[in-house]
Parts: structure tokens; sequence; C-alpha cells
């Protein structure tokens, strides 16, 4: 997408050909917002060939329960995430307490008119929040978190018989994903101090 849009769309179509090709799907992470406009139109573009498809939205934006109500309306599926990136004022919420009350609003939205979509987040309260809205809305969604982290929760969630989907960085791009991670939380550098171990004595 730094590159264009045109070079974008043509090197998602191959990755949406081959996952069609194993009934597999995909889900479109979301950048900066200086990227959020370019990245909804290219899943509206590719969801109305292939509905595998989801995107990731964020909490601390403040235009997303607008886009979630419009993807909504399309029959998108969301992941929810509370976001990221370092954000302007004028657009974002800054505070945790209006982060997460904005993704509250938007998990009552989506468990109220969605059909399918993701809780991506290790926040307790939030999911807590999310069962009890799933008592009254059964809907289809899974509960989405990244490998590693909040483990002793997942299999407590399974055992109630929640979908948990772990989030897995692969490929040769690891180490940039692995920098944002810990930039979102210094801890982790034990976990990636860990998993490198592991990784080398195999
Ligand atoms: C599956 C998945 C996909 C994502 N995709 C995107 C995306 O496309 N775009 C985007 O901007 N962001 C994405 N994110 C990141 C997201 O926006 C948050 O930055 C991140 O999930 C931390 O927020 P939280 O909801 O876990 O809540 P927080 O309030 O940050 O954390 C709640 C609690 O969870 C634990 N915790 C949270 N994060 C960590 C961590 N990294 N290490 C250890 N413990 C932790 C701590 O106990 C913490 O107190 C994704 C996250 C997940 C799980």
């Amino acid at each position: 997408m730094s590159i264009n849009q045109k070079t974008c769309l043509a090197n998602f179509e191959r990755l949406i050909d081959s996952a069609s090709k194993s009934h597999v799907f995909v889900w479109i992470d979301m950048e900066s917002s200086e990227h959020t406009d370019e990245t909804i139109e290219l899943y509206y573009a590719l969801f109305s060939r292939y509905e595998r498809l989801g995107i990731a939205i964020q909490a601390n934006l403040k235009r997303s329960h607008e886009d979630i109500q419009d993807l909504v309306r399309h029959g998108g599926k969301i992941r929810i995430v509370k976001g990221a990136y370092r954000e302007n004022s004028k657009i974002a919420f800054k505070t945790r307490k209006e982060v997460d009350e904005n993704y509250l609003n938007i998990m009552k939205t989506l468990f109220k008119d969605a059909n399918e979509f993701g809780i991506a987040t290790h926040d307790s309260k939030l999911i807590n929040h999310a069962v009890e809205l799933s008592k009254k809305y059964p809907k289809k969604f899974e509960f989405q978190l990244l490998k590693g982290i909040r483990d002793e929760l997942k299999p407590d969630l399974v055992k109630q018989g929640f979908i948990i989907s772990d989030y897995i960085p692969y490929g040769t791009n690891w180490l940039p994903y692995s920098i944002r991670r810990l930039r979102e939380r210094k801890r982790n550098i034990l976990l990636l101090g860990s998993s490198f171990i592991q990784s080398h004595k195999v």
C-alpha cells in the first residue's frame, strides 16, 4: 500500500486466489490512520469477490464506529482491536478509558447487527463483556489473541465453548512485527527472547 493502491490490489488478488483454492479465511490488518480509507476501499473491492475476508478496525479512532456500521450494512466481517498506532487527538481517543468505552460500544453493535466477527483483545474486562453479550445475542464470532499472551485464559474460554484464534507472526518480516509488539509492551522482550532461543534449539 505504501507503494501504491494498484500494486497492493494486484498482490492481494494473488493472495485471495490462493486462499480461495484452500478455503482459507483471510484477515486484513489495519495500519496507521493515513491508510484507513484506502484499506477500507481495498476491503470493499475484494469482499465483493471473496467473502471469506475480514478487516481490522481500531477502537481508538473516532471514525471507527461509523465505519463499522457501514461495513456491517454491507455484510463485512470485522475484527475489532484497540489500535496499535499513536494517533493525533483530533482523530483519536487518547485515554485508555475512552478507547475501552468505544471498544465496548462497537462490540455491542457487532453483537446486535453483525453476523461474523472477531473480538481481538487480551483485556479480561472486555472479554467478560463479550461473554455476557454472546448469551443475549448468539452470533458467529471468535476471540483472537496473540500467541504467548494471556495463554492462561485460552483453555478456559475453549471449555466454555468459545472459538479462540491464536495470531502467529510468520515469514521473513518477523522483526518489524516483533518491534511493534515490543513498543506496545516492554515486557514482551522476555517473550521474544524465549521464542528466539526456542527457535534456535530446533
Ligand atoms: C489478533 C490481533 C490482531 C491485531 N491486529 C491489529 C491491527 O490490524 N491493527 C492494529 O492497529 N492493532 C492490531 N492489534 C493490536 C491491538 O490494537 C492492541 O494494540 C493490542 O491487542 C493490545 O490491546 P489489548 O486489547 O490487548 O488491551 P490492553 O489494554 O493493551 O491490554 C489488556 C491486558 O492484556 C495484556 N496484554 C495486552 N497486550 C499485551 C502484550 N503485547 N504483551 C503482554 N501482555 C499484553 C496485559 O495483561 C494487559 O493489561 C491486534 C491484536 C490482536 C490480538
